[in-house]
């Protein structure tokens, strides 16, 4: 089962510290949370794990070894899918174009939209990968994005600020989604500045404060106060 660390993680922008010597720690089955203000240097160690950013020093471990993660493909083909903040779905195509799209074309467009119809029965996931996205809510579209994630089979789940835009009903939607995943034996990290929903939902928390690890607490005890 999996284990993914960041040993000594540090990345500089002009001369912003970004990340200084992260060390953290993601196990197969794990919520793990990432908790931090504005600037704390969460995003960036994401994109770092995605492979969207390089580090300037430290290194990435999975399951022990070091590994060198150049690319979001590269990522996603180790078995790491993310789900942005930002939407990035076209709006004049369906759901499973979309995902189709984002994927490496080694599936047809028909296997694509039945692999949609398998994940989003399997997982909970109200998806109809034939409607077209600009009729979709937000909550519909953020689950088209954690589809398109899913297709490869992550070991590793980032999801960074997903309630940001999210009702209620779709939030509550989404966690039981993600403890479902969590309970299959995914890893998941979840990028959040809001400690209601890490107590929520998480099994851990690191917190980042301006650019290093200021803690790790037990979420499912901390108190409100923070
Ligand atoms: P968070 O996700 O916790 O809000 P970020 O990792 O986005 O934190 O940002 C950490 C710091 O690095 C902030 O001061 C931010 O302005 C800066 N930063 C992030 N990305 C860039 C970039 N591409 N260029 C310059 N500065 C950046
Ligand atoms: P940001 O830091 O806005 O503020 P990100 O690095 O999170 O930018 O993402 C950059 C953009 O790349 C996203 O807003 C999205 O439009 C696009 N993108 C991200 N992930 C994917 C993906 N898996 N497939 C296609 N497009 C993507």
């Amino acid at each position: 089962t999996l284990r993914l660390e960041t040993v000594g993680i540090s990345k500089q922008y002009g001369n912003v510290r970004a990340n200084q010597g992260i060390g953290l720690s993601v196990r197969a089955g794990e919520i793990h949370a990432v908790l931090g203000e504005n600037g704390a240097g969460k995003s960036t160690l994401m994109k770092i794990i995605y492979g969207a950013v390089q580090p300037d020093a430290g290194e990435l471990r999975w399951n022990g070894q070091p590994v060198r993660i150049k690319s979001p493909a590269q990522a996603r083909a180790l078995g790491i899918s993310m789900v942005y903040q930002h939407f990035s779905l076209f709006d004049t195509l369906t759901a499973a174009e979309n995902v189709w799209l984002g994927l490496d074309k080694s599936l047809s467009l028909a296997e694509v939209t039945t692999r949609i119809r398998e994940l989003a029965g399997q997982y909970g996931l109200e998806v109809d990968p034939l409607r077209p996205v600009h009729t979709l809510s937000v909550g519909e579209r953020q689950r088209v994005e954690i589809v398109r994630a899913l297709l490869t089979g992550p070991q590793l789940l980032i999801l960074d600020e997903p309630t940001s835009v999210l009702t209620p009903q779709a939030v509550d939607k989404l966690f039981v989604t993600l403890r479902r995943l969590a309970e299959q034996g995914c890893a998941i990290l979840y990028i959040s500045h809001k400690l209601d929903e890490i107590r929520a939902l998480c099994t851990h928390c690191t917190v980042l404060r301006a650019g290093k690890v200021s803690g790790e607490v037990d979420p499912r005890t901390q108190s409100s106060a923070e």
